[in-house]
């Protein structure tokens, strides 16, 4: 178990060392949304452009900016490597998934389970269908750390919103 404990550590501190998709996008057309965790200081900042030229919208691209402690940062990286070039309902099962990975009463959801996105590339994620954020679930051991690793999701849900 500790191997196991130490790779999502790494992963959380590559993502904290090397944030993906930093930094800032046009507004309009992409919108913004501002997060603040009080409890631990953590500030995220969330652009998303959405092409909804046909249909249902696409996230054309995200980009995040902020500061704040090592889990609320990998979280941001991870949350835009996950929703880009996802279409609007997409991102949302995934935002809804990574939420209950984070939420206490796990192990009896109302899911089907069919349908659910995978995350990355391929259609081979069936075994770690969120990825990455799979090394952010140690968090939900400490209650403090799950507003931090929660706070770019649900800014991404505010900037959706708009
Ligand atoms: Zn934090």
């Amino acid at each position: 178990m500790a191997g196991l404990e130490d790779l999502y550590r790494e992963i959380i501190l590559d993502h904290y060392r090397s944030p993906r998709n930093r930094g800032e996008l046009p507004t309009p057309p992409a919108v913004r949304a501002e997060g603040h965790n009080p409890l631990c200081g953590d500030e995220i900042t969330v652009f998303i452009d959405v092409d909804d030229s046909e249909g249902e919208g696409v996230v054309r691209d995200v980009k995040v900016s902020g500061q704040g402690c090592s889990i609320s940062q990998s979280s941001a990286s991870m949350m835009s490597q996950a929703v880009i070039g996802k279409s609007v309902p997409e991102v949302l099962a995934v935002v809804k998934r990574f939420k209950g990975m984070m939420s206490l009463d796990t192990g009896n959801d109302d899911d089907t389970g069919a349908d659910e996105p995978t995350i990355g590339t391929g259609g081979d994620g069936a075994e770690h269908p969120l990825g990455d954020l799979e090394a952010l679930q140690g968090v939900v051991k400490f209650p403090v750390r799950i507003k931090c690793a929660t706070l770019a999701w649900n800014t991404l849900l505010e900037a959706l919103d708009q």
